[in-house]
C-alpha cells in the first residue's frame, strides 16, 4: 500500500499519532516483540485494519535477548513435546526462505562426554527424531562423529572426557532485526505499528471493548485508539495487561555473555554441558563469541532486571571446564538478559515448563497470547488471526505469511546496485547481514556525506537510514535493536558517538543539552550490561 507520508520516519511521529487516533481499527495489538509483530503482519495481510503499540522500542523486550537461534529446541524432546519440535523444526526452513539475510543455516556441534547429559545412543536417537520431525534434507541430516573426528572438529575441547559427538543443522538469526523487518512489512500491508506508546486501559461501550487509552511515552500525552478487537501480545507483561487475579505466566530469566572471539576461537557453534547437567550454547558472531543461557525463576520487578555476578561465573566456569581456555571476568565485553514468558504449570520448576504457547480469551473479549518461542512466531500468529477470522469476524481468509518475503530484491541484485554506488564488497556484506536488500538505501544516503573516513560515512548513513525508515528515536534504539553494536562491537561506540553527533543533532533538531541527555542514557545502558551485581 503506497502512502503519501513515511510513517516509519521518526520525524513523522506526530502525524502518525494523529492518523492512529482518528482511525477505526479491526485489531489493536499490544506489544511489538516478535509475537505482536507476527500477528500484525498476519492480520494486515488478511485484510484487517491493524494498529500495534509498544510501550518502548520495538523488540526491546525478550525479542532482542534470545540466544538468536531459529531452532526446533532439541531439549524439548526430553519433555516429549513432539508437537512443538515438529512445528518449530519445520518453521526453520520456511523462515530461512522468507528472510535469508537474517535466518542462516548453522552447523551445531554437540560433543558427547562420559559424564554428560546425553550418551551416544540417546543423542543419535534424539537427533534422528529431530531431523525427521523437522523434515531436514538428506544432505543436512545429523552426522555422528567418533572421538577423533569430534576433536578434529573442535580442537579446543578438553579431550579427556570426549567420547564422540554429533553435527546437526540449526539456523541462527538476529531476533530484533527479524521483528523490525516483520513490522516494516506489515506497514506495506496497511498496518500502523508505533513504538513508545503504552497501553493503559481498555475502553468500553455497553460492556463491549471499543478501544484503548494509551500514553505517548515521548510526550506524556494520552491518546484514544478505537478498535473492534484487542490482542495482548505483551510477553512478560501479559499479566499486567490482563489485570486478572489469576496469573497466567511465570518468568524465567536467561543471561548471555559476550567475549572476544580470540579468547574462545571456536570453529563452529557448540551446544555443550554446563556445570549443572544443563546444556548451553557458545556461538561465534563476528569478532566475538556469546555464551548462554541461564534459566532461573524470576519474580522481581522487571525494571530491576540485571545480570548477576554469580550468573556470569556459572557461564564462565562452564566454558572453562569444557574447553581448554582460561576466560575470566575481565574478558567480558558485553551481556544481555531477558525473561521468558512461560505458561504457568502447577508444581513445575521453570526449567521443566514447556515452551508451548497458549491463547486465553478473557470475559471482556481481550485475547491474550503468551508463551512460545521466537522460532514459532509465524504459527502462533496464524492461530491468533485464525481465531479472529473464525470466531469474531466470520471471515474465511487463510494465512499467507508463508509466502510473504521479508526482502525486496535478491542478494545478487543488491550487490550489483551496491557496486554501482561504489560500495565495497565488505561493506555491502556487512550491511546486508543486518538490513537485507533494503540496506542499499544506506549506500545511497552515504553519497550525501563527505566524511573522509569510509567507516564514519557508513555509520552516519546507517544512523540516518534508521531515523528515516525504522522509527529509531534515540541512540539506545540505534545501538541496540537496530544494529546490536552494544553487544557485538561495543568497542566502536565511544569513538562513533563523536562523529555521529553533528548529523544526529541536525536530523533530530535537538540542542546540545538534549544530546548530552541522550548520551548519558546510552552510557548508563552500557554500564548496566558491562557491570554485574
Ligand atoms: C534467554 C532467552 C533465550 C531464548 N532463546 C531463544 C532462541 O534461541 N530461539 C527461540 O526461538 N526462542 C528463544 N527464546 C524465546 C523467545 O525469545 C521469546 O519467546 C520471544 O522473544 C517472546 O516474544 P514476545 O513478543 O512474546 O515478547 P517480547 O519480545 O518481550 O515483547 C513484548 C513487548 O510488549 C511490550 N509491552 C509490554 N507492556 C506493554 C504495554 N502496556 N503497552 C504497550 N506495549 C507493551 C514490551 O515493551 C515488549 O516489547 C529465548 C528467550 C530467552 C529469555
Amino acid at each position: 500500500m503506497a502512502r503519501k507520508l513515511n510513517f516509519f520516519s521518526s520525524n513523522n511521529r506526530e502525524k502518525l499519532i494523529k492518523e492512529i487516533s482518528s482511525s477505526f481499527f479491526d485489531v489493536l495489538v499490544i506489544g511489538g516483540g516478535i509475537t505482536g509483530a507476527g500477528i500484525c503482519l498476519d492480520a494486515a495481510s488478511r485484510g484487517f485494519k491493524v494498529c500495534l503499540v509498544d510501550m518502548a522500542d520495538f523488540a526491546s523486550g525478550t525479542s532482542s535477548k534470545s540466544t538468536k537461534l531459529i531452532h526446533g529446541g532439541l531439549r524439548y524432546l526430553e519433555q516429549f513435546n513432539f508437537k512443538l519440535v515438529k512445528e518449530t523444526g519445520t518453521e526453520r526452513a520456511i523462515l530461512h526462505n522468507l528472510a535469508p539475510h537474517i535466518v542462516k543455516p548453522e552447523k551445531m556441534l554437540l560433543p558427547i562426554t562420559k559424564e554428560g547429559k546425553l550418551g551416544k545412543f540417546s543423542t543419535s536417537l534424539a537427533l534422528k527424531i529431530y531431523d525427521y520431525l523437522a523434515k531436514v534434507d538428506n544432505s543436512d541430516k545429523k552426522k555422528m562423529l567418533s572421538e577423533k573426528d569430534t576433536l578434529n572438529c573442535e580442537p579446543l575441547l578438553r579431550n579427556k572426557n570426549i567420547t564422540g559427538g554429533a553435527l546437526y543443522s540449526e539456523y541462527r538469526t538476529d531476533d530484533s532485526r527479524l521483528t523490525i523487518d516483520i513490522l516494516k512489512k506489515s506497514y506495506t500491508y496497511g498496518a500502523l505499528p508505533i513504538n513508545y506508546l503504552k497501553f493503559e486501559k481498555l475502553l468500553y461501550k455497553n460492556e463491549k471493548i471499543i478501544g484503548a487509552i494509551c500514553e505517548d511515552i515521548l510526550s506524556n500525552k494520552k491518546i484514544n485508539i478505537s478498535s473492534k478487537t484487542i490482542i495482548n501480545a505483551s510477553g512478560s507483561w501479559a499479566d499486567e495487561v490482563l489485570n486478572e487475579k489469576k496469573k497466567k505466566i511465570v518468568l524465567s530469566k536467561g543471561v548471555h555473555i559476550v567475549i572476544p572471539f580470540k579468547k574462545l576461537p571456536l570453529k563452529q557453534s557448540i551446544y555443550f554441558d554446563a556445570l549443572d547437567n544443563r546444556m548451553i550454547f557458545a556461538i561465534p558472531r563476528n569478532k566475538t563469541i556469546y555464551i548462554g543461557t541461564t534459566d532461573t525463576f524470576f519474580d522481581r520487578k522487571k525494571d530491576r532486571l540485571r545480570v548477576l555476578k554469580k550468573e556470569v561465573k556459572y557461564l564462565i566456569d562452564s566454558a572453562n571446564k569444557f574447553f581448554s581456555v582460561k576466560i575470566n571476568n575481565n574478558d567480558i565485553l558485553s551481556s544481555w538478559v531477558g525473561l521468558r514468558p512461560l505458561i504457568r504449570e502447577k508444581n513445575k520448576q521453570v526449567t521443566e515448563i514447556s515452551r508451548k504457547d497458549e491463547i486465553f480469551i478473557s470475559k471482556n473479549g481481550l485475547i491474550t497470547i503468551a508463551g512460545g518461542k521466537l522460532t514459532g512466531y509465524r504459527k502462533m500468529s496464524e492461530r491468533v488471526v485464525d481465531l479472529l477470522c473464525n470466531k469474531l469476524f466470520n471471515l474465511n481468509k487463510k494465512c499467507i505469511t508463508k509466502n510473504i518475503k521479508l526482502f525486496d530484491t535478491s542478494f545478487d541484485e543488491y550487490l550489483t546496485k551496491g557496486k554501482k554506488l561504489n560500495a565495497s564488497h565488505k561493506d555491502l556484506i556487512k550491511i546486508y547481514n543486518i538490513y537485507g536488500s533494503k540496506g542499499i538505501q544506506i549506500f545511497e544516503i552515504q553519497n550525501d556525506y563527505n566524511s573522509k573516513i569510509k567507516n564514519k560515512r557508513l555509520l552516519i548513513s546507517e544512523l540516518i537510514y534508521c531515523l528515516k525508515n525504522e522509527m529509531c528515536h534515540n541512540l539506545i534504539d540505534f545501538f541496540t535493536q537496530r544494529n546490536a553494536m552494544v553487544y557485538f562491537e561495543i568497542e566502536r561506540i565511544n569513538s562513533s558517538v563523536d562523529f555521529i553527533k553533528k548529523p544526529y543533532m541536525k536530523f533530530k533538531n535537538i540542542s546540545n543539552d538534549e544530546w548530552k541527555k541522550e548520551l548519558c542514557d546510552l552510557k548508563s545502558y552500557i554500564n548496566k550490561i558491562t557491570n554485574f551485581i
